[in-house]
């Protein structure tokens, strides 16, 4: 038997497992796909909040300033790419200053630091190729872009060096409490036991709750389309820019990723699915128009995606954090944005409490810290040579686009929690992910795969069960 059973291995779940794991207290992450960071987490804005436009008092006010305040020392713990870039929400004319106005002392109330307004010639010193209609702006310095799945294996990769054990292929199914045991059974006929559960479920954290509470939660989910532009143009701004907010989220926005590219969306849809990404041209074609008001020289030739995410949005429109009313079951649901800025702080506020409850005692075997992935493309000449010195595979560049190196894919399949598929080489290494889009790379990394897992070329899959790549052969 387990002491604590996460299920979810989302940023939440994962931020959750690694905190705890700096206990000595045994934990298992269940999770029902066949990776870390394949819900919502592996497609959202990426964007570090200051905090400014979270109701005050609400859970996603508290938890967004204490998270964004943490991800300077987990960056560098962790190594995965954050960049304080600042964002800037914009106004686009007289009308609209109230509103500006009025966010801006909602963020003082929240304790946001830094904060100011500044004029339109001001924002476009800053911007140079930001709309000319642009009047003013809020200024939130402590802003920040972050590479969200990358964050979401680097907490991962440290709970499992810490002692977590990851099962995958784990959908929990029911969940039965006997006296002071929780048994957990999933779809494949397992069932595991523990003293506490904690569900990091995502968008069906609400199917999970209700799996073991009276206390009914519902989730809406949300759907928010993107646009990704080619790195090319990454120079089309710094900041993160903003529109004003509406009572649907925080509106469209530009930004540039960690990784040089730029961002444009998200819409916010309610649908009826859970699990469907499909993007919608109305949708694209609306964050096209918005993005453009911005930033008027983005065109159409820039694009080299589109994809989608989808929000677990709670009817009480907060955070639901904490002990159930089911002793021992704890609740992370509805973490919708802004969730990645906060999972950092709710994962050593649900350790703290557990900690405190249980009278746990210190690991003192933890290392807080991680190594990622050496990346190539970012290194220096003599960098490179020495790499590739230690390990001639660094030496062959399989993804051109982002000029990835079969070194990068193996350590990426070889390491704890390693790759499995496509979709999870392209989240560790960017391989797949550049001009492209994986229409030169898919069959070098396949047979890589193939190689490393010892599996046939037929075996190998996109994202897990149901997704292989070949049918059979032709010749
Ligand atoms: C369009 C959009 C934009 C966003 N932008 C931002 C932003 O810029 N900044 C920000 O801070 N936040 C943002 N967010 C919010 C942020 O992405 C989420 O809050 C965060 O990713 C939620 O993480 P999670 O771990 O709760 O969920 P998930 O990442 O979905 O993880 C839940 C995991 O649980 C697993 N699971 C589900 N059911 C079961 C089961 N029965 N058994 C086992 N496993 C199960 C799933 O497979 C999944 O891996 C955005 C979200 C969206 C959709």
């Amino acid at each position: 038997m387990k002491d604590i059973i996460i299920i979810g291995s989302g940023i939440v779940g994962s931020s959750i497992a690694r905190e705890l794991s700096r206990y000595s207290v045994s934990v298992t992450v269940l999770e029902k796909g066949n990776d870390v960071s394949v819900g919502t987490t592996k497609a959202n804005s990426g964007i570090v909040h200051g905090g400014f436009d979270a109701k005050s008092g609400s859970n996603k006010a508290k938890f967004n300033i204490a998270g964004n305040a943490m991800f300077d020392k987990l960056s560098e713990e962790l190594q995965f790419p954050f960049i304080r870039n600042g964002s800037l929400v914009l106004c686009f004319d007289e009308n609209q200053a109230e509103a500006l106005e009025s966010l801006y002392e909602k963020g003082i109330g929240n304790g946001v630091e830094g904060l100011e307004i500044i004029s339109g010639e001001k924002v476009r010193e800053l911007e140079p190729n930001i709309s000319e209609k642009v009047h003013s702006a809020l200024f939130a310095k402590t802003g920040g872009i972050v590479s969200p799945y990358e964050m979401n294996i680097a907490y991962a990769e440290n709970a499992y060096n810490n002692g977590v054990e990851f099962q995958f292929l784990k959908e929990v199914i029911e969940i039965e409490k006997n006296e002071e045991i929780f048994s957990v059974k999933c779809s494949d006929g397992s069932v595991l036991q523990s003293k506490i559960v904690i569900n990091c479920a995502g968008v069906f954290s609400d199917e999970i709750n209700n799996l073991v509470c009276e206390e009914k939660l519902h989730i809406i989910p949300r759907k928010g389309d993107y646009i990704l532009l080619d790195k090319v143009h990454g120079d089309l701004c710094t900041h993160t820019l903003f529109q004003l907010p509406t009572k649907m989220g925080k509106g469209v926005l530009v930004t540039p990723t960690t990784h040089g590219n730029i961002l444009l969306g998200p819409t916010a849809v309610d649908v009826d699915s859970k699990i469907s990404l499909s993007t919608k041209r109305n949708e694209l074609d609306s964050i096209y128009e918005s993005a453009q008001n911005t930033v008027p020289s983005i065109s159409k030739r820039m694009i080299i995606t589109a994809f989608s995410g989808i929000r677990a949005h709670s009817i009480g429109d907060d955070f639901v954090v904490g002990e159930s009313k089911v002793k021992a079951f704890y609740n992370l649901a509805g973490i919708e944005s802004p969730g990645l800025t906060s999972a950092p702080a709710l994962a050593v506020h649900i350790a703290n409490e557990i900690s405190t409850k249980y009278e746990l005692n210190k690991n003192e075997k933890f290392v807080a810290t991680r190594e990622a992935i050496p990346h190539f493309a970012v290194m220096d000449n003599a960098k490179r040579l020495e790499c590739i010195a230690k390990n001639p595979l660094y030496g062959n560049i399989v993804c051109r686009c982002e000029m990835i190196t079969e070194g990068e894919i193996v350590d990426s399949i070889k390491r704890p929690l390693g790759a499995k598929d496509l979709d999870g080489i392209k989240r560790r290494t960017r391989a797949g992910m550049g001009r492209c889009q994986a229409g030169f790379c898919t069959s070098r990394v396949m047979e890589i795969l193939s190689r490393e897992l010892e599996i046939s070329m037929l075996e190998v899959t996109k994202s897990g069960v149901n997704s292989e790549m070949l049918l059979g052969r032709t010749k």
